[in-house]
């Protein structure tokens, strides 16, 4: 890149309600361009950014941990961070339904964007699934709303259909900037903190309120199994802290720890593009939550305490 052309570039993160296609929608977006990183030092816990570089400039994509319901305090930390990445991002993706009506939590939404002034493109998903005619009305609708949007998108996410235009909506909002990151920037020590993550985001999704502080996850191994470059040996240890929690993730028999360890191996093998053969341990530590260290060291930060 030389240095007198100008870029531009910015962060951006996509919400929406659960199944809504963020998920599709990412993964068509940055296409084979993938390029994770893991979060820079100061940015909060669970922000696994994924970077799309063209000539255009940079996209730093922020993921949101979602708005998941704070049933708990992590639950209520995770719904913060939320908040607080609405005003910290450059623009935001907001993905919607294509229904012929606006729904309670969509309004919720409306509601909380109107707080912010970081731009909104709304992207209306599964367009493959209604009418053309409908589509229009669909758009008609949310243009209705007391929120301005940069703009408005109908698309489909599974069929790749205007996808281009989302990304030529992002370019047009976002500011002259620098890269950010250097297309070289996918090294294992980022992916041993997605994957200790994506541990995370499993576990605390299926042992839902049962482990009131949460838990930890430290990635012990993670490489490529010599000679075998489509096989990676990942071991990793879930932190809580007593014998009683240890016991609830580990389950009757061992099967929670199974149920998490297969679904955070899925996820692992979506990053790493390969086979992945997982261990899973369970510790206590008594005392991590209560050292700075121990807690920044685990991904999270404690001045968002
Ligand atoms: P997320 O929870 O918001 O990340 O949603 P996902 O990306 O996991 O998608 C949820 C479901 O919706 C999956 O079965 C997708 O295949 C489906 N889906 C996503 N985008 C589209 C779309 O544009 N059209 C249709 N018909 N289905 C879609
Ligand atoms: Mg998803």
């Amino acid at each position: 890149m030389e240095e007198n052309t100008k870029i531009k570039s910015g962060f951006v993160t996509l919400i929406g309600r659960p199944n809504v296609g963020k998920s599709t929608l990412m993964n068509h977006l940055i296409g084979q361009k993938i390029a994770i990183t893991s979060a820079k030092p100061q940015t909060t816990r669970n922000r696994i950014e994924t970077v799309y570089t063209d000539k255009r400039g940079q996209i730093v994509f922020v993921d949101t941990p979602g708005v998941h319901q704070a049933k708990n305090k992590l639950g209520q930390y995770m719904v913060d961070v939320v908040h607080k990445t609405i005003g910290e991002v450059d623009v935001i993706l907001w993905l919607v339904e294509p229904t012929s009506f606006i729904g309670q939590q969509e309004l919720e939404i409306i509601r909380r964007l109107k707080q912010t002034n970081t731009p909104v493109i709304l992207i209306i998903n599964k367009t493959d699934t209604i009418a053309k005619q409908e589509i229009t009305n669909v758009m008609k609708l949310y243009q209705a709303q007391s929120l301005h949007f940069a703009d408005i998108l109908p698309v489909s996410a599974l069929k790749s259909v205007n996808i281009d235009d989302v990304l030529s909506a992002i370019f047009q909002v976002l500011p002259e900037g620098p890269m950010y990151f250097d297309e070289e920037t996918i090294t294992q020590q980022p992916m041993r903190e997605i994957a200790a993550e994506l541990i995370r985001e499993q576990a605390l999704r299926l042992l839902q309120d049962e482990i009131p502080h949460g838990i930890a996850v430290e990635i012990n191994r993670m490489r490529e199994r010599p000679n075998q470059p489509e096989l990676w040996d990942v071991e990793a240890t879930m932190i809580c802290e007593r014998e009683s929690h240890k016991g609830i993730i580990i389950g009757k028999g061992g099967s929670m720890l199974k149920r998490i360890g297969t679904k955070a191996r899925i996820e692992i093998e979506k990053m790493t593009q390969a086979k992945v053969n997982l261990k899973l341990w369970v510790k206590v530590r008594r005392d991590w939550r209560d050292n700075p260290m121990l807690m920044k060291s685990y991904g999270y930060d404690p001045k968002d305490h």
